[in-house]
C-alpha cells in the first residue's frame, strides 16, 4: 500500500518514517501480543492511516505538548509524533511492557519527541508535572465515553483540548456526555465525521475543549471511573 496518496500534506521522509513504523511493529508485535493486525497493509490502513485522521483538522500546533493515553502499541501517539515533529509527545499506558516496547520502537525510528510513561491515567492524573499541563490529549479505543472523558481531561490544561477517536455513533449520541464533560470542567465544542479509506469505514472525532480547573476529586481513584462511570 503507498501512504503518500492518503496524506498529502506529509513529506517523504515523514513518508519513510511512517513506512518504517509499520516494519519495527511488525517485529515487536512477533514478539509480544500488542495487536490482533499481522498483516503490513493492514497495519498501515487500520493503524497508521486511520490515527493520521485527524491531521486536516490542525487541532495540533508546533510546540504543543500532547499526551496520548492508552497508547497500546503506539496508536495513535506513534504516527502523531512523526507527523508532528515539533510538537512533544508522552504516550502513556497502564502496561509496563507495552511502554517498554513502545519507547524501543520510538528509539529504533529516531524519534526525539516521544516519551513513554506507565502507569495508570487515575494515578498520573494527580501527579503535578502531568495534571493540567497538556495543550492536547489524544486516546484510541481506551474506554467508555464518560470514563474516557474522565481519564483524560485531567491532563488537560485551561484552554486545551482533549480529542477523542470514536466510532461514528458519538456524531449521534454526544449530547448526552455534555452534562458529564462539564462536571469535568469541558465542553464538547465540535465533532467531526471521518472516512477510513478503502475500507470506508467511519469514524468520529469528538473534541472536548477545557474551561477552567477540574474539580479536585477527579480522577477518582483506580477502577472506579470505569466500575461507576459518570452521568
Ligand atoms: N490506543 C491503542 C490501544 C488501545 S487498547 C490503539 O488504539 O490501538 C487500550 C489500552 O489502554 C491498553 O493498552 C491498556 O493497557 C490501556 N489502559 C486501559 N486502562 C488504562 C488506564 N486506566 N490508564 C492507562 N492505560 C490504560
Amino acid at each position: 500500500m503507498n501512504l503518500t496518496g492518503f496524506l498529502p500534506s506529509l513529506n517523504s521522509d515523514q513518508i519513510t518514517k511512517l513506512e518504517s513504523l509499520a516494519d519495527v511493529f511488525l517485529e515487536w508485535n512477533q514478539k509480544m501480543n500488542l495487536s490482533a493486525i499481522r498483516d503490513r497493509d493492514a497495519v498501515l490502513l487500520k493503524h497508521i492511516v486511520d490515527s493520521l485522521l485527524i491531521l486536516p483538522h490542525g487541532w495540533i500546533k508546533d510546540g504543543d505538548r500532547v499526551m496520548d493515553l492508552g497508547t497500546g502499541g503506539g496508536f495513535p501517539g506513534l504516527p502523531l509524533a512523526i507527523a508532528y515533529p515539533k510538537a512533544d509527545f508522552i504516550l502513556v499506558d497502564a502496561t509496563e511492557k507495552k511502554v517498554r516496547a513502545v519507547q524501543s520502537m520510538a528509539d529504533q525510528l529516531g524519534l526525539k519527541n516521544v516519551r513513554c510513561v506507565a502507569g495508570r491515567a487515575e494515578q498520573l492524573g494527580r501527579v503535578d508535572k502531568y495534571r493540567e499541563t497538556f495543550d492536547v490529549v489524544v486516546a484510541r479505543a481506551l474506554a467508555e465515553f464518560p470514563t474516557l472523558l474522565e481519564y483524560c481531561l485531567p491532563f488537560v490544561k485551561v484552554g486545551g483540548k482533549f480529542i477523542a477517536y470514536q466510532g461514528p455513533e458519538l456524531s449521534q449520541t454526544w449530547k448526552q456526555y455534555q452534562n458529564v464533560a462539564l462536571e469535568l470542567s469541558g465542553d464538547i465544542t465540535e465533532v467531526k465525521g471521518a472516512i477510513l479509506p478503502v475500507e470506508k469505514a467511519k469514524r468520529c472525532f469528538v473534541v472536548v475543549k477545557k474551561l477552567r480547573k477540574i474539580f479536585g476529586k477527579y480522577p477518582r481513584r483506580t477502577g472506579v471511573p470505569k466500575k461507576e462511570p459518570l452521568g
